[in-house]
């Protein structure tokens, strides 16, 4: 790298044993050089055994600030760039951080599989090679088209780690990096810094002049635009990366064109660097995700960062709040990204990233206090920081640690008397935890708190005829929200079990035709995923209240939950349940009375209106109650309806269909429209919540 220009003289013969002894002399230095980080290592490794069994945090920013001085003076002293010998002793601290984390995790030997996206010597595959440097782990590195397609890998099991790129000093937020932490079920488990240090380089040693075109990722070439303003004669080309550019300019063996990248890809591709630094901004930075498909605890002596996906509640000043949770506990900040919310117009989605690990208790609790105040809420994962900004340390809390939240939160449960804090199954549905009833968001639709919503329809979608016709029925009535089952969960195997997929279309099809949003029952975790896309409401149904699979999976999603009290269960056992899907992140549960078992049988189920009442002291969840199968005899639905409104319930789930008599199921408590225009026209009189 770096030749004579062929027109910077040519009589260098002559000088050639003369430099073949400097370069002599230059090897033994960089051997020396060598030796000495050699050294260094091993009495890292000497203080890391030392503090093998300390609960001292492995980073100590104030010793790493004393370092950097002290070899900063001795070099102004020597005459050697002080940025440069700071630059070479941040890697060098980083790494003997990286040796000390290892000691602790005992990690090294494996190997990993990284998917990346790129071709090989891309800037993602220098960060992904430098990453598992650190981790002193080896690794089989494959590239592919796009970051989809490198998650793709990840999740089917043929890569271990995926390693993106999330963020660049100059070019700012990678968005579809961003929406894949959104959609997939990824983990972030660590993170890598990249100096982007663009050079210029070609086939062969030639005047810049004679270039005529220039090729690049278009982000190297933004990156570089006042240097190709200089060179007006070059056409600026994008390619798909920078490494690929490096290529193609290799494989075409033509001198007059060049490519921008790394100069350890143009090495990789035998081309000679023609410039150096040619980026506008010098400093110029990409930070990288790694991503794993599953969680990785990481030692609270390692300094961590923890992201994690945030949807505020729509009232005022509710990011503030949030935001004020973590720095009241102590958590820095390091970045707050706003992204649109899909299908949800001038909303945003909050991506965070803060100082601190979730293995923390004070972390653990000022998450727990997020999730109160919070809408929805994705822990993406705590990983050990490469890019810190300051020193905020765990494993050395400050002395304030006993007043954090978490402990004003503990003080107040304990401070309690008995008689009120009733279970230790559940906290952040616990009213104690969130004094202000809790608002679902349907689209424009509030459930909770002062509002009544009614939801009805049929028990199962039947056809196209069926579902369109109640849902213009009962919008005319005045219903918000349009209910209907397409996976029944029925008692005998032989009867209805509905319509499936197909059902859920004619569904969502009804809905949309009459603006209303729907709901219906999702029964397996394989079908969540796909029900989350179509479906404004899912329901859990009674049969289901304890599947804990199922309630973690709807714990994942940015969407409503109905969750149905079981047969059999109790209020404390039904808010437990409900405590599953919160504690995931999900707060957005309504719950429904739907009725219990009980000796008696002059109803199909016995309705359990003081539940409403209960519930409403315990949580501050809405409650609505379905009077269609808390009875089971559709003249019994009307009254306890009007009961359910008067008893407090934010809303009510009816069934009603166009022929009840001939309904594939619940054919005996569907409602037929004149009995649901009759039931909603005396509801209004009855006061509400
Ligand atoms: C339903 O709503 O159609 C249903 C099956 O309800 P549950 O789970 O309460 O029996
Ligand atoms: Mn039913």
């Amino acid at each position: 790298m770096g030749a004579n220009r062929p027109d910077e003289g040519s009589s260098v013969s002559d000088q050639q044993p003369k430099i073949g002894g400097l370069r002599q002399q230059l090897d033994e230095v960089d051997s020396g050089i060598v030796g000495l980080i050699a050294r260094r290592s091993r009495i890292i490794a000497d203080i890391a055994r030392a503090k093998e069994h300390s609960s001292k945090a492995v980073q100590d920013p104030d010793r790493e600030r004393q370092v950097l001085a002290a070899v900063e003076a001795t070099a102004t002293e020597l005459g050697v760039s002080a940025s440069l010998v700071r630059r070479i002793f941040r890697e060098l601290i980083g790494d003997s951080v990286a040796q000390q984390a290892r000691h602790l995790t005992g990690e090294g030997a494996v190997r990993h599989r990284v998917a990346f996206q790129g071709s090989a010597h891309a800037y993602s595959d220098a960060a992904a090679r430098k990453y598992l440097a650190g981790l002193g782990a080896e690794g089989d590195l494959t590239g592919y088209g796009t970051f989809r397609e490198a998650i793709d890998a990840l999740l089917a099991g043929a890569a271990d780690l995926a390693v993106l790129p999330i963020e660049n000093t100059t070019a700012g937020s990678i968005n579809q990096v961003y929406a894949l932490l959104r959609e997939r079920d990824l983990f972030i488990v660590g993170e890598e810094t990249w100096k982007v240090d663009h050079c210029l380089a070609a086939v062969q040693d030639v005047p810049l002049n004679s270039l005529t075109r220039i090729l690049s990722h278009p982000q190297g070439l933004e990156q570089c635009a006042q240097f190709l303003q200089s060179l007006p004669g070059a056409v600026p080309t994008s390619y798909f990366d920078t490494a690929g550019a490096m290529a193609a300019v290799a494989a075409s063996g033509d001198p007059r064109v060049a490519a921008i990248g790394s100069p350890e890809a143009a090495d990789a591709y035998g081309l000679v660097v023609l410039r150096h630094g040619i980026a506008d901004t010098e400093d110029n930075y990409t930070r990288f995700v790694v991503l794993s498909g599953a969680a990785a605890p990481v030692d609270v002596r390692i300094a961590c960062k923890t992201s994690l996906i945030l949807v505020t509640r729509h009232e005022e000043g509710a990011l503030l709040r949030c935001l004020e949770i973590l720095s009241g506990s102590g958590h820095s900040l390091t970045k707050l990204e706003s992204r649109p919310r899909p299908g949800r117009p001038w909303e945003y989605l909050f991506f965070i990233d803060f100082e601190g690990n979730v293995a923390e208790p004070r972390t653990a609790a000022a998450l727990d206090e997020l999730k109160a105040a919070a809408q929805y809420i994705k822990v993406l994962g705590s990983y050990p920081a490469k890019a810190l900004r300051h020193s905020p340390q765990p494993g050395s809390l400050p002395d304030t640690a006993a007043e954090s939240p978490a402990d004003v939160l503990e003080a107040v449960v304990a401070d309690e008397p008995s008689a009120v804090r009733r279970s230790r199954q559940y906290r952040l549905v616990d009213r104690s935890a969130r004094p202000a009833d809790t608002v679902v968001t349907v689209g424009n639709l509030l459930v909770g708190g002062d509002s009544f919503v009614v939801m009805a329809g049929p028990c199962s979608v039947e056809n196209a005829d069926q579902i369109t016709s109640t849902a213009r029925f009962v919008r005319d009535q005045g219903a918000h929200v349009l209910r209907g089952g397409v996976f029944k969960p029925r008692t005998s195997p032989y009867a209805f079990q509905g319509l499936g997929w197909e059902g859920l279309e004619l569904l969502v099809r009804a809905g949309h035709e009459t603006g209303l949003p729907v709901i219906t029952e999702v029964m397996a975790v394989e079908q969540v995923q796909r029900m989350a896309k179509e479906a404004d409401i899912l329901q859990i149904g009674a049969r289901n209240m304890q599947n804990f699979d199922l309630l973690r999976e709807v714990g994942k999603l940015d969407r409503p939950v109905l969750l149905k009290r079981g047969l059999s269960s109790t209020i404390e056992e039904w808010l437990a349940a409900a405590e599953y899907i919160v504690a995931q992140g999900n707060q957005q549960v309504i719950l429904c009375e739907r009725g219990i078992r009980t000796f008696e049988s002059a109803t199909r189920n016995t309705l359990d209106l003081s539940a409403v009442v209960v519930v409403r002291e315990r949580s501050h969840l809405p409650v609505i109650v379905d009077p269609s199968h808390g009875t089971g005899r559709r003249g019994y639905v009307a009254p306890m309806a009007w009961a359910a409104r008067a008893a407090g319930a934010h809303g009510l789930l009816i069934e009603v269909h166009p022929a009840p008599e001939k309904a594939l199921s619940d054919a005996d408590q569907s409602l037929s429209f004149g009995e649901f225009a009759a039931l909603m026209a005396r509801l209004a009189a009855v006061p509400g919540p």
